[in-house]
């Protein structure tokens, strides 16, 4: 979900268009034999780092070969970011599909397939919180799960998804996001040559590793994902700056102290702490 669709659905919602779903409320919702796999063969799925890594790994495969085999990038024409999405799913059937619209990647499958039908949008506010609301996605005509007399609550529903672990790993990249479209006005600057810049921080885990020198028996997945955030995050204020933009940017009387900014970069990556 682009960040603008993310923005239209948290008002909607605030208006009153969405309904939107409290912990307790209960839906009706199974995946239907009739209809197996056909929401796999026209959606598009937008997938966060935390699910190519996980989806990749899974694989067997580097985020950089998973991006190259089964991803495109669409540009959010708003902030200029670069989002991924699974480019199969968009045009079906999805590479994962097996016969019988089964999912070949199911354990492993990115947040919105494992959440579908039901939507989360955050926004963070100012003093560093954050508000989420979440609503039933639109209902698909070929989609038959909604008839089906099985009842959850959204808990439940997200619980049995292993949502929560997938939420609070995009909530730390959509937070990136919100941060350098709003504070750094990415919009003003961010272009191709940037984009691929950002793409190892994002999508190329083992790439940092190998360039740094940081095993994972050193360093987790997890918490490799959130240093290469807060690295970015660094990196991406930095880069603003030089072009005139964010609270970086030095002004007559504000002189910054000079520092070698990679090694900035890869002091967050190997020991967390930003000097
Ligand atoms: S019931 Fe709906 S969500 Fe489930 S496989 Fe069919 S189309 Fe997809
Ligand atoms: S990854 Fe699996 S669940 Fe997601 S679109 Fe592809 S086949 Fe469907």
């Amino acid at each position: 979900m682009s960040l603008k669709m993310h923005r239209d659905i948290v008002e909607s919602i605030e208006r009153g268009d969405a309904g939107e779903l409290g912990m307790g409320d209960a839906f009706n919702f199974e995946c239907d034999d009739r209809c197996m796999g056909r929401c796999c063969n026209t959606i598009k799925i937008m997938l966060d780092p935390w699910d190519v890594e996980v989806m990749a790994r899974h694989l067997g495969m580097t985020g950089k070969d998973f991006l190259e085999k089964y991803c495109e990038i669409e540009e959010d024409p708003y902030t200029k970011w670069p989002y991924v999405k699974l480019f199969d799913a968009e045009r079906g059937p999805c590479a994962f599909m097996l016969e019988g619209g089964r999912c070949a990647v199911y354990p492993a499958r990115s947040r919105n397939c494992r959440t579908y039908p039901v939507g989360r949008a955050v926004r963070f506010t100012p003093d560093g919180g954050k508000e989420e609301k979440y609503f039933m996605v639109e209902k698909q005509s070929f989609c038959f799960g909604h008839g089906s007399a099985r009842q959850w609550t959204l808990k439940e529903w997200l619980d049995d998804a292993g949502s929560l672990e997938y939420y609070n790993r995009s909530d730390i990249y959509f937070e990136l996001i919100d941060y350098v479209s709003g504070v750094l006005e990415s919009r003003r600057w961010m272009n191709e040559r940037i984009a691929r810049m950002i793409m190892p921080f994002l999508y190329g885990p083992e790439v940092l590793r190998a360039k740094m020198g940081i095993p994972v028996e050193d360093v987790g997945h997890e918490e490799f994902y959130i240093r290469r955030i807060k690295a970015l995050k660094v990196f991406l204020a930095e880069l603003a700056a030089g072009f005139g933009f964010g609270p970086l940017v030095k002004d007559d009387e504000g002189e910054r102290e000079d520092f070698n900014l990679m090694d900035r970069v890869k002091g967050i990556l190997v020991t967390e702490e930003d000097s």
